[in-house]
C-alpha cells in the first residue's frame, strides 16, 4: 500500500533543502552585501541557513521513513489478524461477554457457564437442547 502522507514528506523534505541551499546563496549575499559584513559572514549565515533547512529535511525525511514502517506493520497485522479470523472461524463463536467458546462447548443460557459437549445437561440443571 502507497502511503499519501509519506510521499508527500519525501517531496516535501526535498523541497525544503533545495529552498535551503536556494535561499542560503540570496540571503548570504544580500545579508553580506546590506550590512557589509563581508565575506565571512556570507558564508556563515549561507552555512547556517543550509544546516538549518538540512536538518529540517532530515526530519521530515525521517518522519515520512516512520510513517511507511509504521504503515506497513499496520498492514502485516491486517494480514495476521485475517488470517487468525479465517482459522477461528470455523472453530470458534464469539460469545455475548467476548469469550472464544470452542467448537466442543456450548454455553448455558440460563447460568453462562460453559460446559463441554459430551455434557448433556449443565450443573445448574438447564439441558443442553
Ligand atoms: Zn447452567
Amino acid at each position: 500500500m502507497k502511503s499519501a502522507i509519506s510521499d508527500t514528506l519525501k517531496v516535501l523534505s526535498a523541497i525544503v533543502l533545495v529552498l535551503g541551499v536556494i535561499g542560503g546563496f540570496v540571503f548570504a549575499f544580500i545579508l553580506a552585501d546590506m550590512v557589509y559584513s563581508g565575506f565571512f559572514y556570507g558564508i556563515l549565515y549561507f552555512v547556517i541557513i543550509v544546516l538549518s533547512s538540512g536538518i529540517t529535511s532530515a526530519i521530515l525525511y525521517g518522519l515520512a521513513t516512520v510513517i511507511e514502517l509504521l504503515e506497513s506493520l499496520n498492514d502485516r497485522m491486517y494480514e495476521i489478524s485475517d488470517s487468525l479470523d479465517e482459522t477461528n472461524k470455523s472453530m470458534d463463536i464469539v460469545t455475548g461477554k467476548g469469550e472464544l467458546l470452542g467448537e466442543d462447548e456450548w454455553k448455558c443460557p440460563k447460568c453462562g457457564r460453559v460446559n463441554k459437549n459430551y455434557v448433556g445437561t449443565c450443573v445448574c440443571g438447564q439441558s443442553k437442547y
